[in-house]
């Protein structure tokens, strides 16, 4: 499960902290000492801990809380509430255009779950009586395109593809022709990734954003690599100027850094988790209820 040793930790000092009658300030600061410790080691970027764990201390120590009858669950609402801001306050919806079709762009490093991310997400939309078409601009992995096609056909979505002969910014454009033309509402375009951020990705997702000027360019990040997907994060957000993130896989051990980190180094929301290989495994991100999972 994710998060375990993280939420565990934080029990452990919330437990401390509640069963105190009164806090000093000593109390307050040891048990910020060990949260920053809980969140370093659940490799949540360490300017994020520290501005994170700096706000909590300043309310913590304000006179409201030392002087409620319930100082200890007092601090626990504020760490609770700020875990909340620091993942975008609120669930941020997608940018649905007024003049369809809505075009999502989805891009990330190969291995992240984009090509279920792309066929989840239509099932998403069709479930809400959204009419999604699938396009297949990754014509570089071998099977890519046939890996969506099997995915669509599972769930009766229609896939755009043309082949690996053609360019992704020709197959991107010539998508949406097809969608004006077939009463698709959503489109949803699976772009090439590769093992590491390159330059030559970069021009193709540039080109393609360019040329078919995306409502949504979500992010697709695996959740388990951790530091690794706030920095990816960073590199794509500089050059796509992304709108979303999703996080992918946090149905695996993720010790949490990566949801916690993205938003407040990148500051773009994320918009949907990956829970698990089916593709009904989708949920839309709640920071509320996020922090209710973490703090267990
Ligand atoms: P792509 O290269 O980014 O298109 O990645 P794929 O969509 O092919 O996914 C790579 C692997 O991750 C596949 O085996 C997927 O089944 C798996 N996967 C994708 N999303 C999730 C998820 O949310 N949870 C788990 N456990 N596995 C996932």
């Amino acid at each position: 499960m994710a998060f375990e040793g993280l939420t565990q930790k934080l029990q452990e000092t919330f437990r401390k902290l509640r069963g105190k009658g009164k806090l000093t300030e000593k109390d307050v600061k040891e048990a910020m000492r060990e949260v920053k410790l809980a969140l370093l080691e659940a490799d949540v970027n360490y300017k994020v801990v520290k501005d994170f764990v700096n706000s909590v201390t300043e309310r913590a120590i304000g006179q409201e809380v030392m002087e409620s009858l319930t100082p200890g669950q007092h601090v626990i609402k504020i760490v609770h509430e700020e875990l909340v801001n620091l993942m975008g306050a609120k669930e941020s919806k997608i940018n649905i255009s007024p003049k369809p079709p809505t075009v999502i762009m989805l891009v990330g490093l190969q291995g992240a779950g984009k090509t279920t991310m792309a066929a989840k997400l239509a099932l998403h939309f069709k479930r809400n009586n959204k009419h999604p078409l699938l396009v297949a601009a990754d014509v570089y992995r071998p099977a890519a395109i046939k890996q969506l096609q099997i995915l669509g056909g599972q769930i009766d979505i229609p896939v755009f593809a043309l082949g690996d002969k053609i360019s992704p910014i020709d197959i991107a454009k010539a998508s949406i022709e097809y969608a004006k033309k077939n009463a698709r509402d959503i489109v949803i375009i699976d772009t090439a990734g590769r093992l590491h951020v390159d330059e030559d990705l970069m021009l193709e997702l540039e080109s393609i954003k360019k040329e078919v000027e995306p409502n949504e360019i979500l992010l697709v990040v695996d959740a388990m690599t951790g530091q690794d997907a706030v920095n990816v994060a960073e590199s794509f957000n500089q050059r796509l100027d992304i709108t979303g993130v999703i996080l992918t896989k946090l149905d695996g051990d993720t010790r949490g850094g990566a949801a916690l980190s993205v938003k407040a180094i990148t500051g773009k929301p994320i918009k949907f988790v990956g829970i698990g290989e089916k593709l009904s495994d989708l949920e839309i991100f709640y920071p509320d209820r996020m922090a209710s999972r973490i703090l267990g």
